[in-house]
């Protein structure tokens, strides 16, 4: 932590749990679908349509207030930002502001982080809803080697939720562990499926004492974030030693380079020409309504955190770890109903099922293991069934392939054979064929291990060899 840093973040979460988009009746998927299909007047903003709001995705904003201890307005007033840019047809992006007239969804309220030392909080400035742009692709990567550039409005009017805080944070690590627990509230809250490219973006502001402030926009990745803060901080306090001063400017992170550039024009706060959008009448949010909202929300991650510890006596670092996503946290204790164990559970889940989803890029998209079989895995290691090589083998199988444990054990002959009986036949079928062995063992107890080999043979190897030894020694007389 370092005194002398100020940090605010700029939090773009992207509503992507909603069907349509923010403004029309467009679906709101357009990583799926081709290029420019899902759009309508309102999208493309052409003259005379006129952009509805989409309640659902007000609902989700308010429940996210709530959950940072924001006060919510009692009027929602939408705003016109403008700028130029062929992302946005219509000239200005509809958004929130705070001014004469204006207000965001809510203001105030935190987040508190685990520090360094003590846990701090970090205050948030405001909450609100705006409207994505299209999304521009460059044929060449970067803009100034391309020829040409392609729009795909497919993303236009997707809808956002910003969140602002105070300039609060004190390092790239509180950043990261801002945002991982405002990305936790949004996956739990059913407002941000993380999983999907481009789920959040982020602009950083940043500054030094007594100095002004930069701000680097537009980053998609927490890596990403922590890079840029600590390039920024180090480039700052080069200038400021140098006898220098920090120029106030908007600068982009080049993740190629591991550096911010400055950017090809200068934003300031009175270009945009904020007003509240004439299209839209405000829209009255009563307390009844953030009653309503407040009690059908779900459990919050760290609400839930705490019961895990009460509840299941688990650490409190495996209980964070098993909340951090809502699918982990329901695949937790849906398990624990079936096999009970909470310890156990956990521990396969941290540990193994984790590492094989994190080495798919953490996605949980890709998970296709069932409470069922993830209870299954674990009765089977359990009962000395598999052993752990055998066990680890298949865990990729069950958490990614989604196939039953049972059966994979089962058709691939991993299972061990624990019924005695068929043992004992098996022992019997091979003394009554190797006389002559036999009498080796009878005089030689080391010549038993070629009968215990051909016993194993025919299990296949799904046999204790010490269990198979015991019950030849017992058939030809050497034990009772
Ligand atoms: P508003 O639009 O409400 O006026 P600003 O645009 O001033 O808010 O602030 C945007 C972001 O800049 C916020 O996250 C805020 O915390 C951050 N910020 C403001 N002042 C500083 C500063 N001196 N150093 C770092 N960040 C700052
Ligand atoms: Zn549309
Ligand atoms: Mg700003």
């Amino acid at each position: 932590m370092d005194r002398g840093v100020m940090i605010g973040l700029e939090i773009h979460l992207q509503v992507n749990t909603v069907k349509t988009k923010m403004f029309c009746r467009c679906s709101s998927d357009y990583r799926s679908a081709l290029p420019n299909t899902n759009i309508c007047p309102v999208c493309l903003g052409l003259p005379g349509s006129l952009p509805v709001p989409n309640k659902a995705v007000i609902r989700k904003a308010i429940m996210l207030a709530i959950a940072l201890g924001s006060r919510v307005v009692d009027r929602i007033v939408f705003v016109r930002k403008h700028y130029f840019y062929p992302d946005l047809p219509k000239g200005y992006q509809i958004s929130q502001h705070r001014g004469p007239g204006m207000a965001p969804i809510a203001v105030g309220g935190g987040l508190e982080i685990e520090g360094e030392g003590e846990p701090r909080i970090i205050r948030i400035r405001r909450l609100g809803i705006e409207e994505d742009p299209a999304r521009i692709t460059y044929p060449y990567g970067d803009p100034l080697k391309s020829p040409y550039s392609l729009i795909d409005y497919n993303r236009s009017g997707v809808p956002l939720i910003e969140v602002v805080t105070e300039p609060d944070i004190r390092s790239s690590r509180e950043a990261r562990v801002f945002l991982e627990k405002l990305l936790t509230l949004a996956d739990h809250l059913g407002i941000t499926n993380p999983d999907l490219e481009g789920a959040f973006r982020v602009d950083v502001n940043i500054s030094l004492e007594n100095q002004e402030r930069v701000e680097v926009k537009n980053i998609g990745s927490i890596r990403d974030i922590e890079k840029a803060i600590n390039y920024e901080i180090a480039r700052q306090r080069g200038i400021v030693a140098g006898g220098g001063k920090i120029k106030r400017e908007t600068r982009h992170w080049d993740p190629l380079r591991g550096a911010t550039f400055v950017s090809r024009h200068k934003e300031y706060e009175e270009e945009y020409r904020y007003f509240p959008d004439p299209d839209l009448p405000p829209i009255a949010v009563s307390a009844e309504v953030v009653k309503e909202i407040e009690d059908g929300m779900p459990e919050l991650p760290w609400h839930m955190a705490e019961r895990y510890v009460r509840e299941y006596s688990l650490s409190r670092y495996a209980a964070r770890v098993l909340v951090s996503r809502r699918a982990l946290a329901e695949l937790f204790e849906r398990t624990v109903k079936i096999y009970g164990d909470p310890d156990k559970v956990a521990d396969l889940l941290i540990n193994d099922f984790l590492g094989v989803v994190n080495s798919r890029g953490g996605n949980f998209q890709l998970v296709r293991a069932t409470p069922e079989s993830i209870a299954k895995l674990l009765s089977l290691m359990d009962k000395g069934v598999i052993s752990i090589k055998i066990a680890k083998m298949i865990l990729e199988r069950v958490v990614i392939g989604g196939e039953d444990p049972e059966e994979i054990v089962a058709r691939e002959g991993l299972l061990v054979i624990s019924s005695d009986k068929e043992l004992e036949e098996l022992a019997e079928k091979v003394i009554r064929e190797n006389p002559k062995a036999v009498e080796d063992a009878r005089r030689n107890p080391k010549a038993i291990n070629y009968l215990v080999g051909q016993v194993m043979k025919l299990t296949r190897g799904r046999a204790d060899p010490q269990k198979i030894s015991e019950i030849i020694r017992r058939k030809i007389g050497l034990e009772r």
